[in-house]
């Protein structure tokens, strides 16, 4: 059993383990830049560790039925949401969010959970006779052994939990590597696994940063690596995943944009523009960084939506309360917003919200604070409108045509979500069929599709490297192998009264 503690080792093998080198990284609240912990900097030795224990767990844990698999994660499940609120406090404490963003970081997650305990349902092989002289075809999932997921700091719990559940209950076995600022809620995690019966070994966590990363694909019996973070990452592990032969799934970053129709319902569209840019500090893979308004600048209906939502960022207060908006994650992360928003200043924008005053008015407390922050752009090309800002601020253009709003979104190179605002069904019809990204919302700016449906950014752009999407019916086919069975059977020679019972049948 883990004691409660602030100092995050590894667990591996069902033991908290500290790394081998002893060196330990500070885990910094982002609200107040206090350290409330130090967290494991693993190397080579602690990941062959890991991935050996991981190994040596799975020819028992695959060899038990997926229903015996999904039963410990049934009760898993449970344990999640009797500790929903202290892994939510965590959460707050090591990321920022506020604690309503925060308990929706594990319930989300724990819906993942959820879909895994269906998969004896789920993954199931199909047969059928494919020859006329009685050859029949059968096929089986396998699971693929010892399987690797590393994650971002943005969601300390759901992003986890996008590929455990489903990995080990189609009877892989994991070794997970969090994010090292946000540690704190995945360690805690490591009770939870204990106490839901995982046989030891099955679930590993390795602390630390690039060098555990590289250790972990480059080791030979690992099989498979989920990744989700920045684009260059992304694609880095998925070229390194490629090199060995092994399967990738890694998800990178985003720059989404919304469309606003002159015919959207201005009140509800505003709400939820600040909510998909806002929410979180604006730092989600789906929140809304493009606000597109089209039709005329002047018009009654454009100055209307802008109006409002300004108005609505402008209310929120900075606090991890409900309804506040909670810090960035770290200074170089503020840093990068704040040159953003310099940037766009020289480049001729308006900023319409300045989200600046927050950090002279929470300069009494020091923390990574920025407030919701508008920029109303006269320039397509400012840097601010293409690349990935990751933080609370929202690039507003205007542009006269629905194509010109479409050609915009779809040159922009990471192609992860859309969404369109309008009252009118045909309307979002033509638009869903025209944009170029992988998750399309209408009337919604968060568009993340939900169990069944898998989760993922599109081929070809910056949003996904590798094979397949990383929840849903997308993760059971990457994490499993399908074995074909081809079979014939010569024709019995049946007892004479066997058959005579057959014939009256
Ligand atoms: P990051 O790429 O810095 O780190 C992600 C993980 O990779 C961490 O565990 C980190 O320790 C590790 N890492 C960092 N640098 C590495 C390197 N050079 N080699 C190997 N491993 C390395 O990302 P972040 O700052 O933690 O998260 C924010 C990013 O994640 C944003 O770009 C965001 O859009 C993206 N994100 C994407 C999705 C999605 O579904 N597409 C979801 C959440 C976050």
């Amino acid at each position: 059993m883990l004691a409660t503690t602030t100092t995050v080792d590894n667990y591996i093998n069902g033991q908290a383990v500290p790394p081998s080198s002893n060196d330990y990284l500070d885990i910094i609240n982002p609200s107040t830049c206090a350290i409330i912990g130090k967290v494991a900097l693993s190397r080579h030795s602690d990941v062959n560790a890991a991935v050996a224990a991981a190994n040596a767990a799975f020819p028992a844990w695959s060899a038990l039925t997926v229903k015996a698999r999904a039963a410990i994660m049934l009760e898993f499940h449970a344990l999640i949401r009797s500790h929903a609120n202290e892994l939510a406090q965590l959460i707050v404490s090591e990321n920022g969010k506020n604690i309503t963003e925060a308990l929706a970081d594990v319930a989300k997650g724990n819906e993942t959970v959820e879909y895994a305990t269906s998969l004896p349902q789920l993954m199931q092989g199909k047969i059928d006779y494919v020859s006329s002289g009685g050859v029949s075809c059968r096929d089986r999932r396998d699971p693929l052994g010892v399987v690797v997921s590393i994650v971002p700091f943005n969601f300390p719990f759901m992003v986890p939990h996008w590929t455990l559940p489903i990995a080990l209950v189609a009877g892989n076995t994991v070794v997970l590597k969090p994010s090292e600022k946000v540690p704190l809620t995945m360690y805690k995690v490591m009770e939870l696994v204990e106490k839901a019966g995982f046989p030891k070994g099955v679930v590993n966590l390795v602390n630390g940063t690039k060098d555990a990363v590289t250790s972990l694909i480059d080791h030979p019996l690992v099989k498979a690596v989920t990744f989700v973070g920045s684009s260059p990452v992304a694609k880095s592990i998925a070229d390194r995943c490629h090199s060995w032969n092994k399967r990738c799934t890694a998800l990178g970053g985003a720059k989404n944009h919304l469309i606003a129709l002159p015919d959207c319902d201005a009140e509800s569209a505003s709400s939820d523009i600040v909510v998909s840019y806002a929410g979180c500090a604006g730092q989600r893979c789906m929140a809304a960084s493009v606000l597109l308004i089209v039709g005329d600048e002047n018009g009654s209906e454009q100055r209307e939506l802008l109006h409002k939502v300004i108005e609505k960022a402008s209310a929120i207060q900075p606090g991890t309360g409900p309804g506040q908006m909670g810090p960035v994650i770290d200074e170089p992360s503020l840093n990068k917003i704040l040159g953003y928003i310099e940037q766009s200043e020289k480049e001729g924008a308006e900023i319409l919200l300045d989200g600046r005053s927050w950090i002279s008015r929470m300069g009494h407390t020091k923390g990574n604070w920025i407030g919701p922050t508008i920029i109303h752009h006269k320039n397509k090309s400012d840097k601010a409108m293409n690349e990935e800002v990751f933080g609370p601020v929202l690039s507003v253009y205007h542009v006269n045509t629905w194509q010109e709003a479409i050609a915009i979104e779809n040159a922009n190179p990471f192609g992860n979500a859309a969404a369109i605002y309008t009252s009118n069904g045909g309307h979002a019809e033509w638009f869903t069929r025209r944009v170029r990204a992988s998750m399309l919302g209408v009337n919604i700016g968060i568009p993340v599709p939900r169990e069944p449906f898998s989760f993922g950014g599109l081929y070809g752009t910056r949003s996904k490297y590798g094979d397949m999407d990383i929840t849903g019916d997308g993760a059971i086919e990457f994490f499993t192998n399908r074995i074909k069975i081809t079979s014939k059977w010569p024709t019995p020679t049946v007892p004479e009264y066997v058959m005579g019972v057959e014939q009256q049948q």
